[in-house]
Formats: C-alpha cells, structure tokens, sequence
C-alpha cells in the first residue's frame, strides 16, 4: 500500500519507484514541476540584471514582477490624493483672488 505524492489516493503498486496512483496524477506532477522550474528560472534570470523602477529609479526585487517597487505599486492611490489636494489648494486661491 501506497499514497500518491499528488493526490493522497491509497492505491497498491507492483513497482517500487511508483509514485503516483495513475497516469493523470503524474501528468499533473510533471506539468508543476515544469512550471515551478520556468518561475524559478525566470528569477533567477533576473539576478544579475539591475532593474529599477519605471518611477522613482529604485532597484527591484527578483521577486517583483511588476516595473515599479513595492513603494510606487502602493502609492498610486496617495499621488492622487496629493494632487486633488493641490488642485484644491489651486482652486481655492483663484477663488480668493476673485
Ligand atoms: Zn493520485
Ligand atoms: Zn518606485
């Protein structure tokens, strides 16, 4: 008696070096396994390359995959909040000056 490495299933096996209890168990395995290799690799291909942020310059983690910094990637809301607060401030000397 066996557990499938995938599914957990119990299933009973004549090979030694069976792993998974069915076919569509290993495939799906393999396909993971494939596409844990190609993120993997992905970051490390980034390891030697600076990359840096699109908007304030500053250097990104292997891990981000986006072109800005955890910083930038936060802060959108907060620009925009900053600039209806100066437009404000705009808005309300024009008004004065009236
Ligand atoms: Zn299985
Ligand atoms: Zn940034």
């Amino acid at each position: 008696m066996k557990s499938c490495k995938w599914c957990d299933n119990i299933f009973e096996s004549n090979v030694s070096y069976q792993i998974y209890c069915s076919d569509k168990c290993r495939e799906q395995a393999t396909k993971e396994k494939i596409a844990q290799r190609y993120i993997k690799t992905r970051r490390q291909k980034r390891k030697g390359k600076n990359r840096l942020c699109k908007k304030c310059g500053e250097k990104l983690s292997i891990y981000n995959d986006e072109p800005l910094c955890s910083r930038c990637l936060i802060n959108p809301g907060e620009v925009k909040k900053a600039l209806r607060q100066l437009r404000g401030l705009a808005n309300d000397k024009s008004k004065r000056n009236r």
